[in-house]
């Protein structure tokens, strides 16, 4: 059987006292959550909080029930008590751009997959991962030979960039999940869902926070790790004419989801990974609010915190601005590399959508207008993130230093 899953010490359980109604139940605190529970249920709570030795649940289990449970039942117990009491620290706000979740594929197999992944985390791999990238992205510096303008070609090509990216899209979340492996978490399940205005793939691994912060770290850049895979995997194609446009535009896309991934603004996994390295849940509320009553000299709003925290506070304000600053910076010259020959291309496109409907048949015209909207689309989606992320930042900077 695997460590079972602890509870922390700050977990309270006292009697409960409601004339009658709640009679026999426990009240179980964990952070700023509370349960009733039944004496079973407290004394195996209290028994994870304790000592999590599996024979000394089992006891507290054998006192409950009469008899000395199987492990099966132990794991079952475990999992019927409320998540949160694992992880009374975790994020209590989650992140409100997330509009609708739909599972796609279920846990069992995500976690076949990922078990046959996770030696991609081995010390060897990762080192020979990390300096293949970093001298290609040296080569590509240098010789300036990699650029390639992200676009569609053929109708062929567009439905190969499209696969490609939700297969990268999948990798991703399969990094998340091999990460967990790796660490002895059982990965949740893979949906798809629309965070903002964005078509998203999602994995759950909540049970992950019941890994330490730090062992968290790992599975939180798993995600961005396996795309560094999957960009390294299409660079030889690069080299060959025929596939250098599909394999360009789908290695730029990955690029740019990987940059703005580590965004600290939104809380994806750029954020996340800052929060478990410091240790700090709650790493936005906290920080804003904190950097909000220095702004506003309201002193009696200031959060408590030792000075490591408000150290912590202060980078991740500066990160934020940092970040900011250089997204709002390089727009301009990113705009004109690959935003105009973009925008270009896509007038063109539409161009041919009109010369088809003057002259040949139905199927042409369909044809062309999906490859126009498709190009059209390639052009917009990095304005709409760009105009997302700067619009979400002032509203978030603007609520955390004007709030009564
Ligand atoms: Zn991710």
């Amino acid at each position: 059987m695997q460590t079972l899953p602890r509870i922390p010490a700050t977990v309270r359980i006292s009697p409960f006292d409601a004339g009658g109604a709640g009679h026999g139940r426990l009240l179980v605190e964990a952070g700023e959550r509370s349960f009733l529970v039944s004496p079973a249920a407290a004394a195996l709570i209290a028994a994870l909080r304790d000592s999590g030795e599996v024979e000394h649940v089992r006891e507290v289990m054998a006192q409950a029930q009469g008899l000395p449970p199987t492990e099966a039942e132990i794991a079952q117990a475990i999992e019927r008590l409320p998540r949160t009491l694992f992880t009374p620290d975790a994020e209590s706000e989650p992140d409100r751009l997330f509009l609708f979740r739909w599972p796609l594929i279920g846990d069992r197999q995500i976690g076949r997959w990922a078990a046959t992944l996770q030696g991609l985390f081995e010390v060897r791999v990762v080192t020979l991962v990390i300096s293949v990238a970093v001298a290609l992205v040296g080569a590509a510096l240098v010789t300036e030979r990699f650029g390639v303008v992200p676009g569609l070609g053929s109708v062929g090509e567009s439905l190969a960039v499209f696969a490609l990216l939700v297969l990268s899209a999948l990798a991703h979340e399969l990094g998340h999940a091999a990460a967990c492996v790796r660490l002895g978490v059982q990965p949740g399940q893979v949906g798809a869902g629309i965070y903002a205005i964005f078509p998203v793939l999602y994995i759950d691994v909540s049970r992950a926070w019941r890994l330490p912060a730090q062992a968290r770290a790992l599975v939180d850049v798993g995600g961005m790790y396996f795309q560094l895979l999957v960009i390294l995997l299409l660079v030889p194609l690069l080299a060959w004419e025929p596939t250098r446009h599909v394999a360009g535009t789908v290695i730029a896309f990955n690029a740019g989801w990987v940059l703005f991934n580590l965004n600290p603004v939104f809380k994806m996994d750029g954020y996340w990974l800052l929060a478990d390295l410091t240790g700090t849940p709650n790493l936005q509320q906290r920080a804003f609010r904190y950097l909000g009553s220095l702004v506003t000299s309201r002193a009696s709003r200031r959060p408590e915190g030792t000075r490591r925290e408000r150290v912590i506070y202060v980078g991740y304000g500066l990160l934020v601005l940092g970040y900011l600053g250089i997204v709002v910076s390089s727009a301009p010259g990113w705009f004109a590399r690959y935003l105009l020959p973009g925008v270009t291309a896509s007038a063109t496109a539409w161009r041919d959508v009109a010369a088809a409907w003057a002259g040949s048949g139905w199927g042409d015209v369909l044809v062309r207008a999906l490859q126009a909207a498709g190009q059209s689309l390639l052009v917009g989606l990095p304005v709409l993130v760009f105009l997302l992320l700067v619009g979400r930042s002032v509203a978030t900077l603007g609520r955390a230093f004007l709030a009564r």
